[in-house]
């Protein structure tokens, strides 16, 4: 197991130092519901020596750094977790229930080539142009950093989302202060151990403990200039309110509802291919899930009838096992969730074409399900469920199905299935998501922007506009004489 999990302390300043409170919190695996380790449950005073540390960092050190050194020290931090790469997918899956073989397959790459894009991303950061825009004087734009960063993060993909937070903030050149979910911060503190030979001592620090006090002490206090959080709506609103008592800047990655319309056109086959993967990875746990199928009147009936036996064919089980495709889910409260929102469905009259129930054993995993007969006024499909549950809806005309899709608060991603261009072109105009993919879903790069419309929040991450977005623009004007 990792030093991080024997560790029980925070990397603050550049050392690992206890908690300033006495108490632990227990971190579980969810395949067993076993505690595999404990961390320092932090307080206010802890946000408040990691701030500390942070701003030393950046005025005495960070703030003068170039980018190719901030560049090199990404680099260094990528091949770092490169080459941990399957102790850390190790990390992930016990403590998240990941299955082991993609976890190792599939996330570890992409955190890795994320880190380098950064790294790349720091050296090619440029305000527009510079001139005479008034006769004698001269005019030009300065891309600085924000400052002190306070980055929070989720527990579906733990690591990942820490370096969409951390990798451009790093690169252009804001100090950070990392918390990573209460439930899952064993491979963040893996990670600092890395930080801890590459960066100089305050410029990365890793923090432990629950939303309140250490999230929200983060957000409230003076000394941040800027927060991301990746999260529950809910709690970007909290952060948001709480934020605008500072005015600090806020970047908010939160829920989403992919719908995944399906014109009577599309090719089924690659469909239900793609909603095995795209609805289940993760058991369903992610922020674009392809969880809300809204099918054509003349392709409906038997999509579900190829749909029902692809996913009743998935293999749930032990994570580390190597034929796994789907784990339990990553607590109690999550598999709570989960089948809060199956059971109201059953009840308000939705058939449970296959799923619906917890397996039987220890740890927290729920069947994969498919839930049809559903109105678009329901809960289930109005709101974000993160778990292994697809509805099908049937749509009548292109029009609908439009409508229906943007008929939710989320705006993070779509997906829209046809074989006819100016079908797909035309939805993906019209759809109110900051990700539209045709003929696939979920598959993201590191060069374009992740990020959400409407209340799936604001920012982006990934790509040069992510790096963006951590920085600010000043404009220096000198007189010519
Ligand atoms: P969450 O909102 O419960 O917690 C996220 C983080 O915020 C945790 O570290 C938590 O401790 C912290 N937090 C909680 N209350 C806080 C407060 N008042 N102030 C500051 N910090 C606080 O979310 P979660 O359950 O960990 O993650 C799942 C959610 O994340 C889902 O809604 C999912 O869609 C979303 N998500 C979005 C993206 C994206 O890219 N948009 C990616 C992954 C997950």
């Amino acid at each position: 197991m990792a030093t991080a999990v024997k560790r029980g302390e925070m990397f603050i300043g550049g050392e690992w130092v206890a908690g300033s409170g006495e108490e632990m919190q227990p971190v579980l695996n969810p395949a067993t519901g076993q505690v595999i380790a404990e961390v320092p449950k932090g307080t206010a005073d802890d946000v408040d020596r990691a701030v500390t540390a942070a701003r030393k960092a950046y005025d005495e050190v960070w703030f003068d750094s170039t980018p190719s050194e901030r560049s090199l020290m990404l680099l260094k931090l990528a091949d770092a977790v490169e080459s941990h790469a399957a102790e850390i997918a190790g990390i992930e899956s016990q403590n998240v229930g990941k299955p082991l073989a993609t976890t190792l397959s599939d996330e570890l790459p992409p955190m890795v080539d994320a880190l380098r894009f950064f790294a790349g991303g720091a050296r090619f950061l440029e305000g527009r142009a510079t001139g005479e825009y008034m006769k004698g004087f001269t005019s030009m734009l300065r891309r600085e950093p924000v400052g002190v960063v306070g980055s929070i993060a989720p527990w579906n993909y733990p690591l990942m989302m820490a370096i969409w937070k951390i990798g451009p903030a790093l690169a252009a050149g804001n100090t950070v202060i990392l918390k990573p979910s209460e439930w899952t911060p064993l491979s963040a503190l893996r990670m600092a151990e890395f930080a801890a030979e590459i960066f100089p001592p305050g410029v990365l620090n890793v923090i432990t403990g629950d939303g309140e006090p250490v999230g929200a002490g983060i957000v409230r206090h003076a000394g941040v200039n800027m927060v991301s959080l990746t999260g529950d709506v809910a709690t970007g609103k909290e952060v948001a309110r709480a934020a605008s008592q500072t005015l600090k800047r806020v970047h908010l990655e939160l829920g989403g509802k992919a719908p995944v319309i399906v014109f009577d056109d599309a090719n089924m086959d690659a469909v239900v291919e793609w909603i095995k993967i795209g609805g289940f990875f993760n058991a369903g746990q992610d922020c674009t899930a392809a969880t809300r199928v809204i099918a054509g009147p003349k392709i409906y009936d038997n999509l579900l009838s190829s749909l029902v036996p692809a996913v009743e064919s998935l293999n749930v089980g032990d994570p580390a096992s190597d034929d796994t495709e789907m784990g339990p889910l990553v607590s109690k409260e999550q598999f709570d969730r989960v089948s809060g929102f199956v059971d109201r469905a059953r009840e308000g009259g939705a058939a449970i074409l296959t799923g619906g129930a917890a397996i039987e054993g220890p740890g927290f995993f729920y069947q994969p399900s498919v839930v049809a007969d559903v109105t678009q006024e329901s809960e289930i499909v109005r709101r974000e469920v993160f778990g292994p549950v697809v509805t099908v809806q049937r749509f009548a005309d292109d029009d609908q199905a439009i409508a229906w899709a943007n008929d939710v608060d989320y705006g993070l991603a779509a997906s829209v299935w046809t074989t006819n261009v100016a079908r797909a072109l035309n939805a993906a105009r019209k759809l109110q998501f900051g990700t539209v993919w045709i003929n696939t879903h979920i598959p993201l790069v590191n060069e374009m922007p992740h990020g959400g419309y409407k209340q799936s929040g604001y920012g982006k991450d990934m790509s040069i506009y992510s790096i963006e977005d951590y920085t600010n623009i000043k404009h220096v004007m000198a007189a010519l004489e």
